[in-house]
């Protein structure tokens, strides 16, 4: 049994909020209706006829661009039903998760501001992450005055959740409202264990929440994701999206799945007309058989990239070793100095010489917790494999060789000082 309590952890400005309610939720709309309730224009999208024509000649999913001038529905019960069949797999419960289980987001990234401000009061209580891990939640947490308290994952290359350590720090840290952990995790690539999530939510006096962000879920095997166990548990979250494997990061879509009262907090919470109709009808085309047919297509394409670039990269002078796991479409590895040691000044400078030079964008992860030297490289396209394979084979041999010069530019920009994040 958990200390979980719902009427005492969530903001209690939050708790007395009402779910939006339109007129068209009181009189539901048959086609027949005069709309005249919304302030909407009668007249239709400010689109010209070659924009309308050129759509819907298109051969592609047909979006009803003459419907835009209504405002979208705010409920999306059709899109959240079709993310529970997708999820009901019966791997972790017999229970079946409903759209009442459901929050829809602007992304993910949605969902986890959302949590943060259900939860947490600014100023006073503080959220728990696993360092090496996705920057938003940080990010989130400061842009609403929320605390971090840090409990690093063990060290590569499993990265594997410190559960006494989060256990033990939930019991003795006040204020902790929500734990996020990140399965597959960004940057490691390595499962969260049904087991450490288990020990967590199963804390004896911990009165908080605990998300489990399932971004890259869809290259982990069938039934790995935890979204229905939602079922069994009235303090977890599981976060998706369609950016990753489905290839959607353009519509923003996102999902939160977890236990009724939870999802009416955060529905109660969240702007009425969030999800855009374009965006709900492309994300309803992507969760369908045939979508799905796609995905799985798409995916087997990016696990054999990826493999491949498992087996050529450490043939490379200068790459070191693959950290964390490959339960995802990047992969984390070290570059190394000319002693063999992982290193950040030369993993930097292959970074920069990279996009400057050859024009192929990584991601330095190096002053990530226990990524020292390491490049973070999302698997493409059979050509762009190529492509950065050559490219890093001769960058790091120009490094190795002493030439570290970058040719001159008006200015560089500080590329990681922004908060970039994804
Ligand atoms: C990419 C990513 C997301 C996706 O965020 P969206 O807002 O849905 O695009 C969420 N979590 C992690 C760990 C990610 O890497």
């Amino acid at each position: 049994m958990s200390a979980f309590n719902l009427q005492t952890c969530a903001r209690s400005n939050i708790l007395a909020l009402e779910p939006y309610r339109c007129a068209r939720d009181d009189y539901k709309d048959d086609g027949t209706n005069v709309l005249l309730d919304a302030n909407e224009n009668a007249y239709g999208p400010s689109l010209p006829a070659a924009a309308i024509s050129a759509a819907s000649s298109s051969s592609g999913p047909e979006i009803d661009l003459l419907g835009l001038h209504r405002y979208p529905d705010p409920h999306q019960r059709d899109l959240k039903q079709l993310l529970c069949n997708l999820r009901n797999t019966h791997h972790h419960t017999n229970k079946a998760i409903t759209p009442d289980n459901l929050f829809v987001g602007v992304g993910s990234d949605e969902a986890i501001d959302a949590l943060l401000r259900c939860f947490c009061v600014p100023g006073r209580d503080r959220v728990l992450v696993c360092p090496p891990t996705y920057g938003m939640y940080s990010v989130s947490a400061q842009v609403n005055d929320v605390g971090l308290v840090k409990v690093p994952l063990l060290p590569a290359p499993m990265f594997a959740l410190d559960t006494e350590k989060v256990v033990r720090t939930l019991s003795s840290e006040k204020n902790i409202k929500m734990v996020y952990l990140c399965s597959p995790g960004n940057p490691t690539g390595s499962l969260v264990a049904k087991e450490d999530v288990k020990k967590v939510l199963e804390h004896p006096t911990w009165n908080g929440v605990v998300v489990l962000d399932e971004a890259y879920i869809d290259f982990a095997p069938e039934g790995t994701s935890l979204a229905e166990w939602v079922a069994e548990w009235p303090n977890l979250v599981v976060m998706q999206t369609l950016s990753k494997a489905f290839g959607m990061a353009g519509i923003r879509l996102g999902a939160a799945f977890t236990s009724p009262p939870i999802a009416r907090i955060l529905n109660s919470l969240k702007a009425p007309y969030n999800i855009s109709s374009p965006t709900s009808a492309l994300a309803s085309y992507a969760v369908s058989e045939d979508g799905l047919t796609v995905m799985r297509a798409n995916r087997e394409k990016i696990i054999k990239q990826r493999d491949r670039l498992i087996e050529e990269l450490p043939k490379i002078k200068g790459v070191g070793r693959l950290r964390g796991g490959t339960t995802s479409n990047f992969l984390l590895y070290e570059i190394l100095n000319a002693k063999g040691e992982p290193d950040n000044a030369i993993a930097l400078a292959a970074y920069e010489r990279l996009a400057e030079v050859k024009g192929v964008v990584v991601r330095f992860r190096g002053k990530e917790h226990g990524c020292l030297g390491c490049l973070r490289i999302t698997v493409g396209t059979e050509e762009e494999g190529t492509r950065f394979l050559a490219a890093l084979q001769t960058t790091l041999a120009e490094i190795n060789g002493g030439d570290c010069r970058i040719p001159p530019k008006e200015e560089k920009k500080e590329v990681e000082a922004n908060g970039v994040v994804a």
